[in-house]
This record gives C-alpha cells, structure tokens and sequence, in this order.
C-alpha cells in the first residue's frame, strides 16, 4: 500500500495479504491455529513473531490483520486491535490502559453499556471517574487535574447529538498528561479526522456503519503502535475479546463500499432534516448538518458533514412518538444504527429505559424523541414515509 493512495483507494486495497493462490477477493482464514515447520520455528515464534506470522486466532490472524490494517490505514492511526464488539473495544481500552488509583474524566451522555463499564466497573476496581457535561469546556477544565490518567467522551452523543470539540478537550488533557479517547461511532471513520485533531485512541463499534448491513458485531481500537501493541494486545489476547476471522472478513469488505455508503447516507439524513425543519409537529429537529444546530460550526470544522442519525422530538410525546413509530412503513423499528436499512428508535423506552426519569430530563430525551438512523433506501420514499407516519401520529 502506499502512503499517497487517497482513502477510497486504501479502502479497497489497504491491508490486502494474497495467499499463494493469488485471490482478488480476500481470504477467510477460518483457521484458530497455524502449523509450524519445525519444533526450533515454533520456539522462535513463541519467543518474538514476526511482523506477518501469527500464532493463534485470539492473538492475531491473517484475516484480522488485513481488516486492522485497512482502518488504521482510514483512520491515519499507527496501528488497529480488532474486538468481538464495540463494547469489546470500549471497554478493553480503558481496562488495558487504567489501574486502581487512576482518574478519568469522561463526559456523561454516553451510549448505556459505556456508562456501564465507567460507572460501576472501573469504580469497582478502584478507578475514580469524574463525569462532566462534555459540551461544557469549563466543566472539563475543572474537572482535569495533574495526574488524571485519561479522558473518555463521545464525539457526537447518542441520542441527543451533542457535539464534543475534540481539540479543546485534547488540549485541556494533554496539558495534564492524559490520554484522550474517543467513542467515534456517531461520527464515522468516514468523516473522522479524530487523529490530527488531538485524540490518541480512537474506537469504533464495527457493528455500525462499517458492517453496515446489520450482520454481525465488532469493534477496533486504533492508536499509536506502542498503545495498541504494547498497552492494549497483551491485555485483549489474555482476556479474550478478540475478533473473529469471519468477522473481520465481512468488516473488510464492508469497509470497501463504506465511503459510498456513509456519503449517500448522510446526504438522505441532511435532506430530511432540512424536509422536517420547522415543522409545527417537531418540538426539534436534531441534525449536526443543519445551521439550526447549536454546534453547527464546530461540526463543519471537526467533520464537515452532519452524519448519518437524526433526532426528532415530537410534540404528542410517547404516545404522538408510539404511533409515529408504528405507522412507518419502510422505515423499521430496531436499535442498531448506520445500517443500509433505516432505522428508528424510541431512546426514552429501548436504548435509555435504565435511566432515572430526572437523567433522562437532563440528557434531553423527552418522551417524544426519536432517533433516526438513515438507510440506503430512496430518498423521497423515506421522506414520504415519513411525512405519512407524521399525519398518522396527529
Ligand atoms: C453501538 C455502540 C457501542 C457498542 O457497540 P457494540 O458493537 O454493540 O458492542 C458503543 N458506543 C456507541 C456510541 C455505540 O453506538
């Protein structure tokens, strides 16, 4: 591969290892071991791999290796571990990387199963997690202090899409030795620059948009080499969260049409969202692509494009919301996002049901809130599909 491909080049032909049969497509090394030539290679292998030669599937495999490759060659990163899930990737970055003692400051409006792991898992192993709003520069200035180890936020929250700005809080972080970690999925590795704007570790549900056909879970942390060799492998091939070879095998090819996708995506999503704009029905219309938004300046700086979910916040609350729900069409009730099927969510009832009624208040999700993930379908379809549901719901 070389350094000069733009990106769509890099992501069909990044990371490509052919086997001696010389494939175009690549290969599935379902394989969970590989066989040595002699007691004195596998000795020498045990002692220190080479750069191409692998040992066992939970440690590395051909097939993982050309997937970790091709986002890490996306992302601008050094180096990629790929995970069984998102939350695989999520929570082995922290754990890998935190010890009893440590401070993290980490911004409250996470996906559920990310609170999950800083609220009640790192604490329980003697880590002390301060949340912060992370919109808020000043709560993150505050909350920082000499020593804290690492900060942890999602760029785009879900669902309520508030934008973090990434080079302010890598800054504020850096100045106190802290390592910065981003959950990027809302924003996409197709509209990441998460790298050159400050942070150091860079994670992704695979799940989402680089499957993006809704089959099979996955995850992958992407760092410098030393983070991701030295800090996170050691810990992810000893515990177990490794990718499979066949699920790498379908993220490799997902992210071969992953540019196209997103793109087509988030042109639908912005279309809708200028449709809905102003509608009476809408307490809000949520989309980081509209000028309405209210970080609608650093979205352009930090990714240029809004991104493939919109919120919308109904004024007949859950039951305008429960109906607006059921009577879409080709639109599917589920919970995944970033898939070729659009997607809707009721946060309040599904996805942020756990919550207490007061943190739902805070974090925005309203009884009338719905989130919209947008698919590859027809862009008129959906906005008719819409509009249809909207007359339905009042
Ligand atoms: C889906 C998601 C995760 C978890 O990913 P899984 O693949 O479901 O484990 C983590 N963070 C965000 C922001 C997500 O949307």
């Amino acid at each position: 591969m070389s350094e000069t491909w733009q990106k769509r080049t890099k992501l069909v032909h990044g990371g490509t290892r052919r086997s001696q049969y010389n494939e175009v497509s690549e290969a599935i090394f379902l394989t969970q071991g590989f066989v040595y030539d002699s007691a004195e290679a596998a000795e020498a292998r045990f002692i220190k791999a080479g750069a191409d030669e692998f040992i066992y599937a939970r440690y590395g495999n051909p097939t993982v290796a050309m997937f970790e490759d091709r986002i890490a060659a996306l992302e601008g990163a050094e180096d990629a571990f790929a995970t069984a899930s998102g939350m695989a990737a999520v929570s082995g970055a922290l754990t890998s990387l935190l010890r009893a003692g440590d401070h993290v400051v980490s911004a409250r409006a996470l996906f559920g199963s990310c609170l999950y792991v800083l609220e009640e898992i790192l604490t329980r192993f003697g880590v002390e997690v301060t949340f912060v709003d992370g919109t808020d520069l000043e709560q993150w200035r505050a909350a920082i202090r000499p020593g804290t180890k690492a900060v942890f936020f999602e760029t785009i929250s879900n669902p309520t899409l508030d934008v973090v700005d990434i080079r302010s809080v890598a800054e504020l972080a850096h100045a106190a030795g802290a390592l910065v970690l981003v959950d990027n999925v809302f924003a996409t590795p197709v509209f990441s620059r998460a790298i050159e704007q400050g942070a150091d570790v860079v994670i992704y549900s695979a799940t989402k948009h680089i499957d993006g056909q809704g089959r099979t879970l996955g995850g992958v942390i992407l760092g410098t080499r030393d983070f991701i060799r030295g800090t996170v492998e050691p810990y992810m091939k000893h515990t177990g969260g490794s990718m499979s070879p066949f699920t790498a095998w379908v993220m490799l090819k997902g992210l071969e049409t992953i540019d196209l996708r997103v793109r087509a995506q988030t042109a639908s999503a912005q279309a809708i969202a200028e449709a809905l704009h102003g509608d009476a029905r809408l307490a809000r219309v949520i989309y980081p692509g509209l000028s309405s938004h209210p970080q609608h300046d650093l979205v352009r700086a930090q990714m240029g494009e809004g991104g493939t979910v919109l919120a919308l916040d109904l004024k007949g609350g859950q039951e305008a919301a429960f109906r607006f729900l059921n009577a879409l069409e080709i639109v599917v009730i589920s919970n995944n996002l970033g898939d070729a099927k659009s997607i809707v969510t009721h946060p309040a009832t599904t996805t942020h049901q756990r919550l207490p009624a007061a943190q739902k208040a805070a974090l925005g999700i309203t009884p009338g809130l719905v989130r919209l993930s947008v698919g590859l379908e027809d862009c008129g379809d959906l906005i008719r599909d819409i509009q249809n549901a909207l007359e339905a719901a009042f």
